[in-house]
Parts: C-alpha cells; sequence; structure tokens
C-alpha cells in the first residue's frame, strides 16, 4: 500500500483477498508452485543445529488486520525464530522504558557491516541499531524482571501477546547457541567496557540465546506481523502487543536495518518493513492490511531466504505495496487534479 492509501483502498485491498472465490489463495499457491523448485542457497551450519533443516521446506501465511490467514505449502512447520525476534524485543524496549532511554542504549542507523561484528559507534559507544546483534543484545538487555526466571517469563510474554498461544524454546537449538556463542559473548563484553549494557549482561546473552531459540511457524510470523500491521493490537485475540505510538519506530527499523545487508536494496525494490533470520524465516509488514510470514530455510549470500526474498519481491510488485507506491487509484486523483 502507498503511504497516502485511504481507508476504502485497505477494505478493497483486503477485499480484493478474502473473497470467497479467493483470488489471493491463487496467488499464494502460484507463488508457491513457482518458487518451490528454486535449489539456491544454503543452509545455515554455523550453528550446528540449524544444519538440521530440510532445505525444501517452504510455507507462507498472510494474516490479515481482520484475522483472516491464508496458508500454502510448510505454514506449520517448526523453526526457530532468531532474528526475526529483534524488532519485537526493541519495541518491548520502548514500551518499558520509553524512547530517550533506549536510545541511550542503541542507535537507529543502518550499518554495512556484518550483523555479528563487533563493533560500536565510535563517537556514542552505542550498537549502530537494534537489529545487529550488539544492539539486540543491548535492548534484551533492558528487559526487566526480579530474577532470571521472572526475566525469561516476560520474554515469553512479549512472544506470547504477539502470537497469541503460549511460546517455548527448542532446547537443542537453545544449547546449540550457547555452546557456540563466543562471539555473542565478546559483543557483551565490549559493550560492557562502555557501559552499554547493565552488570548483569552475562544474564542477558542467555536471555538472547532462549529468544534466539523460541520455536515459530510461519502462521506465527504471519500473526506477529498483522499485530504490527494492526497498530499493535493482535487481530486473533484483540490483545495489545506493543503501545501504538511504538509501532513506527519498530517498522522504521524493520524498513531500514531488517534485511541484513540486503537492507538498502530491500528498501529500493520490495519498500515494506521485514525482518529475517537465519533459521530462514522472514517476517513482513504492510500497515493496515497484513502481516506476512514465510520459511524456507536455504539462504543467499547476505543470510536471507532466497525463496522468502522472492515471495515478497512478487508480492510487492503485484500488490503495489511498497511504501511509497503511487496507487492506481492515486494516479487518478493526481490527473483530476492537474
Ligand atoms: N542466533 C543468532 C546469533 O546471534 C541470530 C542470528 C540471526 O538470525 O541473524 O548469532
Amino acid at each position: 500500500m502507498s503511504i497516502n492509501q485511504s481507508g476504502d483502498e485497505i477494505d478493497l485491498l483486503i477485499g480484493k483477498m478474502k473473497t470467497a472465490t479467493s483470488p489471493f489463495r491463487a496467488v499464494l499457491n502460484s507463488l508457491h508452485e513457482k518458487f518451490r523448485n528454486n535449489q539456491e542457497g544454503d543452509v545455515a551450519d554455523y550453528i550446528p543445529e540449524l544444519f538440521k533443516a530440510k532445505p525444501d521446506w517452504f510455507g507462507v501465511t498472510v494474516v490479515t488486520t481482520k484475522g483472516q490467514s491464508f496458508q500454502v505449502g510448510d505454514s506449520r512447520q517448526n523453526f526457530s525464530i532468531q532474528s526475526v525476534s529483534k524488532p519485537f524485543i526493541f519495541g518491548a524496549a520502548l514500551d518499558e522504558h520509553g524512547r530517550n532511554k533506549v536510545l541511550e542504549r542503541v542507535g537507529v542507523e543502518p550499518t554495512g557491516e556484518a550483523f555479528n561484528s563487533i563493533s560500536l559507534d565510535e563517537e556514542s559507544n552505542r550498537p549502530f541499531n537494534p537489529l545487529v546483534n550488539a544492539g539486540a543484545i543491548a535492548t534484551t538487555d533492558l528487559i526487566t524482571g526480579k530474577d532470571y526466571p521472572s526475566r525469561v517469563n516476560r520474554l515469553f510474554e512479549i512472544f506470547s501477546n504477539y502470537i497469541g498461544r503460549d511460546v517455548h524454546v527448542d532446547n537443542s537449538i537453545f544449547m546449540s547457541e550457547r555452546t557456540t556463542g563466543h562471539r555473542n559473548r565478546a559483543i557483551g563484553h565490549l559493550m560492557r567496557n562502555f557501559e552499554m549494557v547493565s552488570n548483569n549482561f552475562e544474564e542477558s546473552l542467555e536471555l538472547y540465546f532462549q529468544q534466539c531459540s523460541l520455536v515459530v511457524d510461519s502462521h506465527d510470523l504471519a500473526v506477529m506481523g498483522a499485530t504490527l500491521a494492526n497498530q499493535g493490537v493482535n487481530p486473533l485475540t484483540d490483545v495489545r502487543a506493543i503501545a501504538p505510538n511504538h509501532v513506527k519506530d519498530v517498522l522504521s527499523i524493520m524498513l531500514s536495518c531488517g534485511m541484513y545487508d540486503y537492507a538498502g536494496e530491500w528498501a529500493f525494490r520490495v519498500g515494506i518493513p521485514a525482518k529475517s533470520g537465519v533459521g530462514g524465516g522472514i517476517v513482513a509488514v504492510v500497515p493496515d492490511v497484513c502481516g506476512i510470514g514465510i520459511f524456507s530455510p536455504p539462504l543467499d549470500k547476505k543470510g536471507n531466504s532466497v525463496r522468502g526474498v522472492q515471495v515478497c519481491e512478487e508480492l510487492s510488485k503485484e500488490f503495489g505495496l511498497h511504501t511509497f507506491a503511487v496507487s492506481e487509484e492515486r494516479q487518478k486523483l493526481i490527473q483530476m487534479l492537474s
């Protein structure tokens, strides 16, 4: 949708998706058919447990802000959420502490560096943004609770509100994250050196490993996306997951930093807020319209799901979803006014 799309246009778009003949279901089926045999990309292997994923897994779900759901392929296949969790924790930190405090700990600047780079902004000592590991660890550090179990419960509560059911961690993934997490520990120590994280940062690293290991499927990601699209209220449960004034902060960061080093190209080509993870998940948000959840483990060189990127590119093109797209309807008005 375009930034100035009217309520009528939004209803029309949702209407097109849900009609009895369901042309949208046919669109999803044909996209799945078109890309399912694409064998490009590699399943992530830097955490041994992730490498167990099957390259053929491919599921897509779209959930609208009115709560309709459209699914195709392995839409209910479980996987670990990984970095897709990061914007949601950024949102929770904003809700808990307010903008000023959060921005003391983390910037909002895209970086051309790797997601796990051991670097901070030289002037402010802050991590560049909440979607690289350093920034994510700093925002997870802001998740409070009287002790570690209460912080874990708070973490689960954040995601349960978005997803609409209880969540749990995949213990083998968690152990794999923990035993191989030296780089993340190094980032944690560097940030502690500059007092960008609390004294408790080692516990926060554990919490971060738990966060990355949460079990989701593409339907869950679509509901999470639909919650952001719906100004922070889960359309299936009516539960508020994030304050309305923080939704745009989360979406802005997703648009500028959500797709690793492909973020600029993504904003240019697809133009909707999204976040991907090394598990092969992508969540994308079409404000006021729907959330899109995709799962397909083979990743491209930038770390994004190959089939996931293709599906989003096609949907964006087909339905004019780019944030700055000029819809045909608007074009007509522009012509009438000129
Ligand atoms: N568990 C991963 C890490 O911190 C998250 C990576 C990702 O999905 O980008 O290394």
